[in-house]
């Protein structure tokens, strides 16, 4: 697909995705994101053993379509723009080593977020990327005013979410996103939400089953006014009246979310509605779960039948997919979701997000020693380079070379 740079004046559209740049651009990507050994192992579609260590790679793990078409549009843009100041608007995606990589190759990023994005930076003739999540409305028109031009690198899947979304503010329809607030895609797709002309519509993000309970009670039972808006004050468009704007509702969900639990939200509120309406007529449900995510779900599924002894999830811990792989992985054996390869700081320690305290922490004798069979995935934005590492590292710590092995 040919990708344009849309740019305030109508006339300022450029193609970045020329076969000369692409074929540049494509060697860039490789050169630091590609892993032939990873590739080799994902085609072995199985277990592979390095002496008394099995090592089980989920059938679909890492780079996603809409990450790779993500960095591509980056790279193309520092190569078009070369001699244009470009900046980004936060993280491109959920991973530090991209990031970083991004960064070493002189994009700026833009500080703060929402209406506290700092755009003093700016200038007309910079360049400035939209990530892969997209962004809120006014931030778009903010930088369109200021003259920049624009890179959009917003996923094709989350652009879904956002017509959904709008077709429900342009019925009077309140969206309830199954999404965590303050993710930069939830906040790009609560601001479509919020998009009509005319009467304002209204939006409410529910992050799990408990507080999907707490908006399907209110829908049965009515209740405290003031203390469901004080649960919801950071997750709810302004104005929003439980009494008012839960009486016609439409459950979508950020791209990235668990689907079981999803599945479980809409099936909550549908039962709400029908309690209190005797019919389903003010429900409706898009299920906007993202190809990628799915298939990496299923993949872990599939791998957990039969549990391996530990696995390792790598990814960065503030990866909405990443951290729902691990959750997954713990429900059926012991899950170190892992940074990175020096996250495995000996045989004796690990350090791991876990994802329940939102925090680091490190763990001891996580590696056992004898016959051992370890599971291995990873989130949406992890790169294959950082897995082979990973996988570098876990075999040294057993004393095995994996070039060795792998010969
Ligand atoms: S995880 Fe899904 S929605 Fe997000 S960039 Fe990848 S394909 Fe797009």
């Amino acid at each position: 697909m040919s990708q344009v740079a849309s740019s305030p004046s109508p006339a300022r559209r450029i193609n970045l995705r020329t076969p000369e740049v692409m074929e540049a651009v494509q060697a860039a990507v490789e050169a630091h994101y590609f892993s032939p050994l990873v590739e080799r192992l994902r085609r072995a579609e199985g277990a592979v053993k390095f002496g008394d260590m099995t090592v089980r790679l989920a059938k679909q793990f890492g780079f996603c379509y809409g990450v790779e078409r993500a960095i591509d549009l980056a790279y193309a843009a520092r190569k078009v723009f070369a001699d244009r100041n470009l900046y980004l608007i936060g993280e491109i995606i959920h991973n530090p080593d991209v990031n970083a990589q991004l960064s070493s190759m002189g994009i700026r990023y833009l500080k703060g977020r929402g209406k506290t994005l700092d755009l003093s930076p700016l200038k007309s003739e910079d360049v400035v990327i939209i990530p892969a999540f997209g962004t809120e409305t006014e931030v778009q028109e903010r930088i369109k005013n200021i003259g920049c031009q624009i890179v959009d690198t917003t996923c094709g899947d989350v652009m879904s979410v956002w017509k959904r979304v709008r077709q429900n503010a342009n019925e009077a329809v309140t969206s309830i996103i199954h999404g965590k607030a303050d993710h930069e895609e939830t906040r790009a797709t609560s601001s479509r939400a919020r998009a009509k002309s005319g009467e304002a519509a209204h939006f409410l993000v529910v992050y799990d089953l408990a507080e999907a309970d707490i908006v399907s009670d209110y829908i049965r039972n009515g209740g405290d006014r003031g203390a469901f808006l004080e649960k919801f004050r950071n997750a709810c468009s302004p104005g929003f009246d439980p009494e008012v704007h839960l009486r016609k509702i439409g459950v979508a969900n950020q791209t990235t979310m668990l689907r079981s639990e999803t599945e479980e939200v809409q099936r909550r509120l549908r039962e709400a509605i029908v309690a209190r309406d005797g019919n389903a007529e003010n429900f409706r449900m898009f299920d906007t779960i993202c190809g990628a995510t799915q298939e990496r779900q299923d993949a872990l599924a599939s791998m957990l039948q039969n549990p391996p002894d530990f696995m390792l999830v790598v990814g960065g811990y503030n990866s909405s997919n990443t951290t729902h792989l691990a959750d997954m992985g713990r429900e059926k054996t012991p899950t170190y979701f892992i940074l990175n390869a020096a996250s495995m700081e000996s045989a004796q320690t690990i350090r791991h997000f876990d994802t329940h305290r939102r925090e680091e922490i490190a763990s001891t004798n996580w590696l056992p020693s004898g016959p051992v069979d370890v599971g291995i995935t990873a989130g949406a934005s992890c790169p294959s380079n950082l897995i082979e590492d990973v996988l570098r590292r876990l075999l040294a710590l057993r004393g095995i070379s994996l070039d060795e092995a792998m010969v």
